[in-house]
């Protein structure tokens, strides 16, 4: 019995969050589930975005399968998203984006993985308006030189791991001379180190466009915790869409599993939120716990379902009249 905390999340959150559970029960995998609130969630119960009792569960569980979290936009509480990452120091975060057959998209055959620094950089909260009439702001960037050898460190080691053949650093180190000059001056030490494995650096802004163009000649990419962000986000549109993207939060004694989205709170209460991307951080998640079958079998039913077609939620088919609930049903039928 494997003991794992649930934050559901807001918004679309509980609907997929019920998914996740559902499949993995039915594949066979024994969970004692600590059921814990953070976010507007949180607020609405608590008055508090992160309650101490989410802390602890963690501390306990020392592993979490997590909703999506809201974060208000420019003013109130701060992500606590980005609280629990540092909260734990999860320094890393790795969010493949590979394609799916049968779910339309640009490309076929992308196979991708970020690793993003997770706790660094314009995600460290350092930031103020300058004078009490906001005539201007600031947010301080801070990448030190551990932070980046361990997150590019992780990267190389995933890489030999993974059998991946190339490693693409990517920075603004022609602007940004310092922060991105540091992290780029350190990841290509520690590539040195690992012979067998191709490496390159690019500059985010060629990067973007070269994702695009063809994302097939990419394998692992690092990069610090903004251009991460946004990467991930840009891979997902490249093999259909946030509703299939998962991630990993991985530090060193603990590790947090949640989908690339956020709560969608466009879609929220309609049954019609695409429940893969949860459903597949849960499968992340039974591979770092080690049911290595389980997480097979949930990922080929989800693969079998998208294959399909038939039974997929109107991010992916637009006349689908199937919903997250249906969905997740499909799925479970699937696993064999
Ligand atoms: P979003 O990812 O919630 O939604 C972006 C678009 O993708 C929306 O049109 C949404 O309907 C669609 N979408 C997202 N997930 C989907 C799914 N599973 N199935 C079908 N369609 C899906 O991004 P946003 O609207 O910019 O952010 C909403 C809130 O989520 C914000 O408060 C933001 O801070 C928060 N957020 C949280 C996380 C997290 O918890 N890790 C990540 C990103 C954003």
């Amino acid at each position: 019995m494997h003991k794992v905390t649930l934050i559901p999340g807001d918004g679309i959150g509980p609907s997929i969050a019920s998914v996740a559970v559902e499949v993995i029960r039915a594949a066979g995998v024994e969970v004692d589930w600590q059921r814990v609130e953070a976010g507007m969630t949180a607020i609405d119960k608590y008055k508090d975005p992160l309650p101490q009792n989410v802390l602890d569960s963690i501390r306990e569980t020392h592993l979490a399968l997590k909703g999506p979290l809201t974060t208000p936009v420019g003013s109130g509480f701060r992500s606590v998203n980005v609280a629990l990452r540092k909260e734990f120091d999860l320094y890393s975060n790795v969010r493949p984006a590979h394609s799916f057959e049968g779910v339309p998209s640009r490309y076929k055959d992308v196979d991708l993985i970020i690793v993003r620094e997770n706790t660094e950089e314009f995600y460290a909260g350092i930031e103020h308006y300058i004078d009490p009439s906001r005539s201007a702001a600031e947010t301080i960037g801070v990448v030190t030189r551990s932070g980046s050898e361990r997150i590019v460190r992780y990267a190389y080691e995933y890489a030999r791991t993974h059998r991946r053949k190339k490693v693409t650093v990517v920075h603004k180190a022609n602007i940004l001379k310092y922060t991105g000059g540091l992290f780029l001056e350190v990841a290509r030490k520690i590539a040195s180190e690992f012979p067998e494995i191709k490496s390159e650096d690019k500059i985010i802004d060629n990067m973007a466009m070269q994702m695009v163009l063809n994302p097939h000649q990419f394998d692992l990419i690092v990069t610090t915790n903004l251009f991460g962000d946004i990467l991930s986000d840009l891979a997902s549109g490249l093999v259909g869409g946030l509703g299939l993207a998962p991630g990993a939060n991985i530090g060193y004694t603990a590790a947090i599993f949640e989908a690339v989205h956020g709560s969608a709170p466009d879609i929220a209460g309609k049954n019609i939120a695409n429940p893969c991307a949860l459903l597949l951080a849960g499968v992340l998640m039974l591979r770092h716990i080690g049911e290595i079958e389980a997480a097979d079998r949930i990922e080929r039913a989800v693969a079998a379902v998208l294959r399909e077609g038939t039974h997929v939620t109107r991010d992916l088919n637009s006349a689908s009249p199937v919903g997250t609930v249906e969905m997740g049903q499909e799925i479970i039928r699937k696993l064999a």
